[in-house]
């Protein structure tokens, strides 16, 4: 067990973050830039091969893009008093279609909850991130058991799954920006997590063996964020 103190050396280093976006984005830009100059010299069969690896790209930098944006604030911030077991429920019914194709099994044991005061597209995107990496841990199908439960003014929030788990070096790296052990990963599902964690006040701790599974534990301060203007956030 390892807990991850926010990692707020990590997510604060916007330098670092930025020279990472730029690298990230700039392979595919170089590889479009390239492939483009061919297009002009190939035939047909190769220039849709070309077109097919070009777009692959413009894909890439789209996903990027997209995963940065619930930290970009792009529409305003907005922090309210909102049901998260709603939300999870939510969240479990529109992934279980997938969930299904891939033989996983999700659980969700919920108590009686009270509402929490936090931006609720963020903390979903939260629950996403973390349900699509449980569910990626899991290639030959597995399960997923959720849960919610309250202690005296926090909130705790449980994801874990039976699947690959990771290794001690794996689980000191996880929220470094562009930290990937994936293929088609892009390493940036857990640094959002843990700064939206942060931006609420609350927590988050894993724990992981190797080829056993992996719980996420995220604790939130039921108000903590009530006091501050969330305009500051
Ligand atoms: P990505 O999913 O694009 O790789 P993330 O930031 O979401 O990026 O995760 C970073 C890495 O953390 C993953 O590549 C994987 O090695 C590890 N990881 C995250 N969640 C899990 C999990 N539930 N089980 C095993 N490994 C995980
Ligand atoms: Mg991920």
């Amino acid at each position: 067990t390892e807990e991850i103190l926010l990692k707020s050396e990590k997510v604060s280093l916007i330098g670092d973050l930025a020279a990472g976006i730029a690298h990230e984005i700039r392979n595919p830009l170089t590889s479009i830039a390239g492939l483009v100059q061919l297009i002009n010299e190939s035939d047909h069969e190769k220039n849709t091969f070309f077109k097919d690896i070009i777009l692959t790209e413009i894909n890439r930098i789209n996903f990027i893009v997209s995963e940065l944006m619930v930290l970009a604030k792009p529409h305003a911030v907005y922090f309210s008093w909102f049901n998260i077991v709603d939300s999870i429920q939510n969240v479990i019914d529109l992934m279980q279609p997938e969930a299904n194709l891939r033989n996983v099994i999700i659980s969700f044991e919920k108590a009686n909850m009270p509402l929490v005061y936090g931006e609720k597209n963020q903390l979903t995107q939260v629950i996403i991130n973390m349900i699509k990496n449980a569910m990626e841990a899991l290639p030959d199908g597995g399960e997923i058991s959720l849960a919610a439960t309250s202690v005296d003014g926090h909130v705790v929030l449980s994801v874990k799954d039976n699947g690959l788990g990771m290794t001690e070096e794996q689980q000191k790296r996880i929220g470094e920006p562009f930290y990937t052990t994936k293929f088609n990963g892009t390493g940036l599902g857990l640094m959002v997590c843990f700064k939206i964690i942060q931006n609420h006040g609350g927590s988050i701790v894993v724990d992981s063996k190797l080829n056993e599974g992996t719980s996420f534990m995220i604790t939130l301060p039921v108000h903590a964020t009530s006091e501050v203007d969330p305009v500051l956030k």
